[in-house]
């Protein structure tokens, strides 16, 4: 739980993404009873609940305990962790993210079921108090090979499975993603032992003000980090030529909206995202319902912001579509909103400079086809984990930079104009790239 401008921020942690009808249900319950009722759904596929009541926090909190989201739902068996323990926790923000595809167990195409990594992956993350010291934003990408996954992220540490000698290996590197090229591979039962190595490799070496991987990575060097991760293995990660040229095939992110079946039958799943990631408790409350009569009772919410409901039959996935239409939420990729990303703004964001979702509304009006944009309040990017095509960060009420996405440039990417109103940006993102920039 922390602090915003519009009540207290509670952070929901999904490992995977993932949460059954039922919880969607207990969430929505206590951001209506405990909140404003507002939901947002996160880059790294978490819910937050936005605008808790002064004083309504403990009884938000034992809310979705109960439904078994949060620290309770993952310590049990630890020695010593109680209610009190896992309360400070939960207000303490003890976020880790560990992401895995929102397809993770139901993709027939994937080389290996992640989700049963899940269990002792978290185990470890909570089963050391030193871990504690790893940054909210710290996130681990498990990716099992699905076709949906979040490639266009950088993850502190991904591990990706390949097929290796008849068997499956799970590829890893630091810092990055898995279309960087692997650091070296290890069993599916030494992904545990690893993950660990690694978090002690990083802490041992980062210095006090370093708190993500490619920091550490900038100092050291990622093969030095996995050099002196090998204190803490009894094993050495393989690094064959198979590992060394292995490549991840390429996903269509697209495929987070819409119809898509999984499976011969017709039988697959449906994508849709609410307008910039926020919806009401109403709204949650129907995906839950829909996901109960027409999915597996489960929703996974995407890095992308979005949810999709697995296990639709062929026969039903029209009239989900439909509904998901009806609910407000955007299934189509082309759509303006489907292309806008925007941080929570001055509405409940002390530090932004700009109404950055109400300005993004105004902007999907003249959104120019196939412009993907991002509105950021300040520098600190909330929205996206990843640097969009287009961004427009705000320096004052109503009024932007624009920066386009550029590899030789950091940040943002290239300055393209100054001072734009969201007209202005709209006409300056519908005319052809240029070299120089209007500043
Ligand atoms: S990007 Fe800046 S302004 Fe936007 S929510 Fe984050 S801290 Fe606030």
């Amino acid at each position: 739980m922390v602090a915003a401008r519009d009540g207290g921020l509670c952070r929901i942690r999904l490992p995977g993404g993932r949460l059954t009808a039922t919880q969607a249900q207990a969430v929505a319950q206590a951001a209506r009873t405990h909140a404003s009722g507002a939901i947002e759904l996160t880059n790294r596929a978490n819910l937050q609940v936005r605008g808790v009541c002064a004083g309504s926090e403990h009884a938000l909190s034992e809310t979705l305990m109960r439904a078994g989201l949060g620290p309770e739902a993952d310590v049990p068996a630890i020695p010593g962790h109680d209610a009190a323990a896992r309360e400070n926790a939960c207000a303490a923000d003890d976020l880790r993210n560990l992401m895995l595809s929102p397809l993770a167990g139901c993709d027939p195409e994937a080389c290996f079921d992640t989700t049963q990594l899940v269990a002792p992956i978290l185990d470890l993350l909570q089963g050391e108090a030193r871990f504690a010291a790893l940054s909210p934003k710290f996130a681990l990408l498990v990716d099992g090979g699905e076709r949906l996954a979040a490639l266009d992220h950088p993850h502190d540490i991904w591990l990706a499975a390949l097929a290796h000698e008849d068997s499956v290996a799970f590829a890893f590197g630091l810092a990055g993603t898995p279309c960087d090229g692997a650091l070296g591979a290890v069993t599916p039962a030494q992904v545990p032992a690893l993950i660990r190595a690694l978090l002690h490799a990083f802490l041992d070496l980062a210095q006090d003000d370093k708190r993500r991987m490619r920091e550490v990575c900038a100092v050291h060097g990622a093969h030095a980090v996995l050099q002196h991760a090998q204190r803490y293995l009894d094993f050495a990660p393989l690094r064959d030529e198979s590992v060394c040229r292995w490549t991840r095939a390429s996903v269509e992110t697209a495929a987070r909206l819409g119809a898509h079946a999984l499976h011969a039958d017709g039988t697959g799943y449906a994508g849709a995202q609410p307008p910039l990631a926020r919806l009401d408790a109403g709204t949650l409350d129907a995906l839950a319902s829909l996901a109960q009569t027409h999915g597996d009772a489960t929703l996974r919410i995407t890095p992308w912001q979005g949810v999709i409901l697995p296990n639709v039959a062929a026969g039903a996935m029209s009239l989900v579509l439909a509904q998901l239409r009806t609910l407000g939420l955007v299934t189509d990729p082309a759509a303006p909103l489907a292309r806008l990303i925007a941080c929570t703004g001055s509405a409940g964001c002390a530090k932004s400079r700009a109404d950055t979702k109400a300005d993004a509304q105004r902007l999907a009006a003249s959104l120019p086809a196939q412009a993907d944009v991002h509105l950021s309040g300040c520098e600190r990017s909330c929205a996206a984990a990843h640097r969009a095509p287009w961004t427009l960060l705000a320096v004052a009420h109503g009024c932007y930079d624009l920066y386009a996405r550029d590899a030789a440039h950091a940040g943002f990417g290239r300055l393209v104009a100054s001072h734009l109103t969201i007209e202005a940006a709209a006409q300056r993102l519908a005319q052809p790239p240029r070299s120089t920039p209007d500043v």
